[in-house]
This record gives structure tokens, sequence and C-alpha cells, in this order.
């Protein structure tokens, strides 16, 4: 498996511009605009992320409203496999399945179509979820539910980000495998 170098850690990193106090006191936040307008860096985590999990075995790449949409669906895209959005609350059109977690600013609900993932010739498709960034990891643990509810597989967890100190990849780890681009 291709690894990051130290290098690349910190190219990718120094891309990511964060902001105190946001959105609120106490709050560290970690900004992609800046990594998503920088062109090597952005390309760089596609095509590191397509080598990847060019060997899994993903039908669908499920992904969070709605920073996580901008990696899954561009790497959904590289792989040539669906995409399925994770919505908040009230976005999605049709009958949806939803979970309620907590965040680590407040409270949330995300939601996904019953039928997400029915076009499968697989009877238990093989999702990626995506997401920029794990915090208390709350997000990932009730997509993961969603993607379950909707009869597909979550193979593994994929962030950008991961704010080790918040635990929330550790506790996601116990229902699903991890990979995470910087730890922090
Ligand atoms: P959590 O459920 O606590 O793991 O929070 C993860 C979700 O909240 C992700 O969708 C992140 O985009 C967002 N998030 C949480 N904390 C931060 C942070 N410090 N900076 C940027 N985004 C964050």
């Amino acid at each position: 498996m291709q690894q990051l170098t130290q290098d690349d850690k910190k190219k990718l990193l120094d891309s990511i511009r964060t902001i105190s106090d946001y959105p609120q006191p106490g709050i560290l936040f970690y900004d992609i605009t800046t990594l998503l307008n920088n062109p090597q860096v952005f390309h760089f985590i596609i095509s590191h992320l397509k080598t990847h999990y060019e060997s899994f075995k993903i039908d669908f790449i499920a992904a969070i409203e709605s920073r996580g949409f901008i990696f899954g669906a561009t790497l959904a895209y590289a792989l040539g496999v669906g995409f399925v959005p994770i919505r908040k609350k009230g976005k999605l059109p049709y009958t949806t399945i939803s979970e309620k977690y907590s965040l680590e600013y407040g409270f949330s609900e995300i939601e996904i179509h019953i039928d997400a993932f029915k076009n499968s010739k697989n009877p238990s498709p093989n999702v990626l979820l995506i997401d920029d960034l794990i915090a208390t990891g709350g997000t990932a643990v009730a997509a993961v539910n969603l993607i379950k509810q909707a009869g597909a597989n979550c193979l593994e967890s994929c962030f950008i980000l991961n704010l080790e100190s918040l635990k929330g990849a550790e506790n996601l780890r116990k229902i699903v495998p991890i990979y995470t681009l910087l730890d922090l």
C-alpha cells in the first residue's frame, strides 16, 4: 500500500487554514477551502486515494454533507463507482432513514435515501464512507448506521483529517476500518 511521506503530510497540512473560535469559542476550525483551491494538493489527495482504493471491491462511495461531498464525489468519479449523499435532515426529497447524533459543537441529524444502494447488482453492496474530518466521531457512526440500515456493507471509512485527541477514530474503528491521511 502506498503511504504518505512526512513531506506529503506537511504539504497537506500546510494547505489547510485553521480558524480559532469558529463556529464557537474554543473550537479550532480546519478550513479545507484553502486545500481545494490548491490544485497540486487537491489532485495529489484524489490520486493517492484512487491508488489506495483501486484494489478494494467498492460499489458506492457515500459521503457526508457537505465537505465530504467534494472528496467523495471526486473519488467516486475517479474510481468509476456510484455516489450516495448523506444529507442533513430535510434535504433529501424521497423516503429517508435518519439518525440523530451529537457533534463536537452541538447536535444534528443526517439522512439517507431508503433506496440509496438499490441499483447495485450486489445484494449487499460494498460502501466506502468519506468525510473531510473526524472529530468526536458522532457524525461518522451515524453515517455507518445509515449505510447498514439501507442494506449495504460499510467496507471502510476515510477522512482527510483525524483530530486524534477527541477519540472519534478510536471509537469508530470498533465498528468499521478507518483510513486517515493526517492524524493531529
Ligand atoms: P464529529 O461528528 O465530531 O466527528 O464531527 C465531524 C463533522 O463535523 C465533520 O463533518 C467535520 O466537517 C465537522 N467538524 C467537526 N469539528 C471540526 C473542526 N474542528 N474543523 C472543521 N470541521 C469540523
